[in-house]
């Protein structure tokens, strides 16, 4: 069910599950009983009450979501909570999970890191609203998302978005333009002044996960933070 998971902070864990999660986003085509099915065994299993895990309708924009406990489900692409449990989903883009601790307790952020998330400053969008929450110590968790030898797109649009964030530039392995979403979006972190504690694996690579460049009909995983006692 998980890729990885583990302690992040005293009382909150982070994870990435893989395809033995299931497919857990509801706008892929799937049956929705059965997404809601696996959404319901991953709250079990990491012990968050049914129907407290927050889930996001992501645009591919940069809006951050302040989530409380009757919320409804928001159009984000990053939610922030002071403890309130947090999934991401995806298949190749990346899901961040980000951690910081204020007076008030653990701050805790996912964030939906593609490619015109990445470009347009989804991360320090996400960031910035953890810091206006009292948030210190900011780290974060990168989870398996396609690397920048696999994510092949035209010259211009390279140009494009490393001209925004220079540290996307890549070059595939055979050869094309490429752009390393990984490495910008560290980039992005280590400046607002955030540790990257942890890099998944290329999605592409990886067929225990679900990579939309590599089956396009597919279903996505999730990235998912929450408080435990
Ligand atoms: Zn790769």
């Amino acid at each position: 069910m998980f890729h990885w998971r583990a302690d992040i902070l005293p009382g909150v864990s982070a994870a990435f599950t893989d395809a033995g999660a299931g497919n857990l986003a509801l706008h892929v085509g799937d049956d929705p009983a059965r997404v809601m099915a696996r959404r319901s065994r991953l709250e079990e299993s990491i012990g968050a009450l049914p129907g407290s895990l927050c889930f996001m309708n992501q645009v591919h924009g940069t809006a951050v979501a302040l989530m409380g406990r009757d919320s409804p489900v928001p159009e984000a692409d990053a939610m922030v909570s002071r403890g309130l449990p947090l999934a991401v989903m995806v298949a190749d883009c990346i899901p961040v999970i980000l951690a910081g601790e204020s007076g008030d307790g653990p701050v805790l952020a996912a964030v939906h890191a593609g490619r015109p998330g990445t470009a347009d400053g989804v991360l320090p969008a996400a960031v910035d609203a953890m810091k206006s929450l009292g948030a210190s110590r900011i780290r974060a968790w990168l989870g398996p998302s396609i690397c920048g030898a696999c994510y092949e797109v035209p010259a211009a649009l390279r140009d494009e978005v490393a001209a925004k964030v220079p540290a996307t530039w890549s070059t595939t392995s055979w050869g094309t333009p490429g752009l390393d979403l990984p490495a910008g979006a560290r980039s992005q972190l280590e400046a607002a002044g955030v540790e990257v504690a942890y890099s998944g694996p290329c999605t592409l690579e990886t067929q225990s996960l679900y990579s939309y460049r590599r089956d396009r009909n597919t279903g996505r995983f999730a990235g998912l933070v929450w408080c435990h006692d």
